[in-house]
């Protein structure tokens, strides 16, 4: 059998059979079999948007040899009756528990927040009455902070291959769209999520691994360095291994840890607001047209040096998406930002932040704590300024010109939005870049100045960073691991899962 890589030129609106008429044309062969290895949008001329395929074609009838396949991930089985006790069931979390359950290990994940069909419906009513419910929100519960979200799978870490490979093959299995795994921005949407976190919950616990949810570890036994036990309100956890994956939301989980003495250090994060705009808008500015045939809605990623002081960029684009109340904690008032499958919806809405460091912002060399604190404050204020959960909000044309908004424009923000003064609500520093940010992406996009920011987006990466050593030990003890967003060496769904898997295959190589 044959095998040769053809690249593909194809309209928006391709069918599969115009596909399979290409790769015969091209192949001269109608006998053939085939895959297509990476798909991308080619929109850098607004005339001529095309998809540029890479497709693998196998056939007696054609000459060439199949590439040897990647490194792939080999899981041991090893059977060797040591318990590992996980806090957290987001990405890292769960990944590290899954991959360790299937080499043979025990374990058991401690998740803070509700099982996903609760927490669907806890934030549903949040939605719908404002009344926060703090095992059900947008950052706690099964599956962590990304079950309600765009579900991007996207990461620039070129480290994680087979890592990453894996995690796409469990989701794939677990009911996510084949295509993540070759389209060059792929995305999963929070209704395939929420059905993914439950088929992969089913897939760990028939391997025989346990979940316990609404159950917030509070505290940690050390003696000699060694991690005794994970404490929770109504019993103690002891384990041969813990690995706390609790994300960057979890400010009280912070504080406990750096109280037992695991080490962190500061380190830059970003903060800004959330921009929605009418998605009809963003089609036209990126592709000259409102709609295109095999396309579901347009995205852009933009970054600017600002005033040169911070670096200015959109992150987490959720093209026909939704900005949602990302509270973390009553009496804090955040925003973030989701969509489903079909990106559908008639807003888009993409977080613009500045990169700053925690020391800048509290005027001196700040310790983690100081860093948390800062950040926790800031929070509040936004809540403090609308009384509720209602978004401060202003035009991003207000926001350039430091005028103060009046009316009320038309959000997917199910909560409701309050006119606010945001450039005077985040600090002076950041706002400044914002602005010159802002006025770059202006000139970016066309009728990006007609968006609205929305509230305070503080989350898009963590401001303390945990001392760990390569294999992920946190530096002092024997058998305490941090992974995930929370450890400050990760961001976002992938880079987590694979930061989770990572340190249990450290942990698996260690007992091999
Ligand atoms: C609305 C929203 C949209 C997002 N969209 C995307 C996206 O499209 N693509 C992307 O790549 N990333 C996205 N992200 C970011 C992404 O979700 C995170 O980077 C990722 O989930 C981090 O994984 P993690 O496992 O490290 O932590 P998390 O997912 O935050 O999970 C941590 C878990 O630990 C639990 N926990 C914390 N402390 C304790 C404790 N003491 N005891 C017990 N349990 C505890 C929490 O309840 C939580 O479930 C989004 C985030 C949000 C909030």
């Amino acid at each position: 059998m044959g095998f040769r890589i053809i690249e593909l030129k194809l309209p928006t609106g391709y069918s599969e059979n115009e596909l399979k008429e290409r790769i015969a044309k091209e192949c001269r062969s109608r006998k053939f079999t085939w895959q297509i290895e990476t798909k991308s949008l080619d929109a850098r001329k607004k005339g001529s948007i095309h998809w540029l395929l890479r497709v693998g074609v196998s056939s007696q009838e054609i000459k060439g040899e199949e590439p040897e396949p990647g490194l792939s991930l080999e899981i041991p089985y090893l059977r060797k009756n040591k318990r590992v006790v996980i806090t957290g069931s987001g990405p890292a979390g769960f990944f590290a528990a899954y991959v360790l359950q299937k080499a043979g290990f025990d374990t058991l994940i401690l998740e803070r927040g509700a099982e996903v069909d609760k927490r669907a419906k806890g934030i549903a009513d949040f939605e719908h009455t404002g009344e926060f419910s703090p095992v059900a929100n947008y950052s706690f519960g099964e599956g962590g902070a990304g079950t309600f979200s765009d579900g991007k799978l996207t990461s620039r870490s070129k480290h994680i291959s087979p890592e990453r490979d894996f995690f796409l093959s469990e989701y794939i299995r677990a009911g996510a769209p084949e295509e993540i795994r070759y389209m060059t921005h792929p995305h999963v949407g929070s209704d395939n999520l929420k059905r993914i976190v439950k088929n992969l919950r089913k897939a760990y616990t028939e391997m025989g691994g346990e979940i316990r949810f609404e159950k917030t570890v509070l505290g940690i036994t050390v003696k000699d360095g060694k991690m005794m036990e994970a404490v929770t309100e109504e019993e103690p956890f002891p384990a041969d291994y813990f690995i706390f994956a609790p994300g960057h939301s979890s400010y009280e989980t912070y504080r406990m840890l750096i109280a037992a003495g695991v080490q962190f250090r500061t380190k830059g994060f970003a903060l800004g607001c959330r921009a929605e705009h009418l998605q009809s808008d963003i089609n036209r500015a990126q592709w000259g047209v409102e709609g295109l045939p095999g396309v579901k809605a347009a995205e852009y990623r933009l970054a600017s040096d600002g005033d040169g002081k911070h670096p200015v960029y959109s992150f987490c684009m959720c093209p026909g998406g939704i900005v949602v109340p990302a509270a973390t904690y009553r009496h804090i008032n955040i925003v973030n930002g989701m969509s489903f499958y079909g990106r559908g919806g008639e807003f888009s809405n993409a977080a613009c932040v500045a990169g700053i460091h925690p020391d800048e912002l509290t005027g001196r060399k700040a310790t983690p704590l100081e860093a948390l604190e800062w950040l926790e404050n800031l929070e509040a204020t936004f809540f403090d300024y609308s009384g509720s959960y209602r978004a401060p909000f202003c035009s991003i044309s207000d926001f350039l010109h430091e005028s103060e908004p009046h009316k009320v424009p038309e959000t997917s923000y199910p909560l409701g939005l309050v006119p606010a003064p945001l450039w005077n609500m985040i600090p002076k520093g950041v706002a400044d870049s914002l602005k010159s940010g802002l006025a770059d992406f202006c000139r970016k996009i066309k009728g990006y100045e007609k968006g609205t920011l929305l509230g305070l987006e503080s989350k898009t990466s963590s401001p303390v960073q945990v001392i760990r050593e390569k294999n992920g030990l946190c530096t002092g003890f024997d058998n305490l691991f941090l992974a995930g967003e929370g450890s400050g060496y990760a961001g976002g769904i992938v880079s987590s899962a694979a930061d989770g898997i990572k340190i249990a295959m450290n942990i698996i190589g260690s007992c091999g």
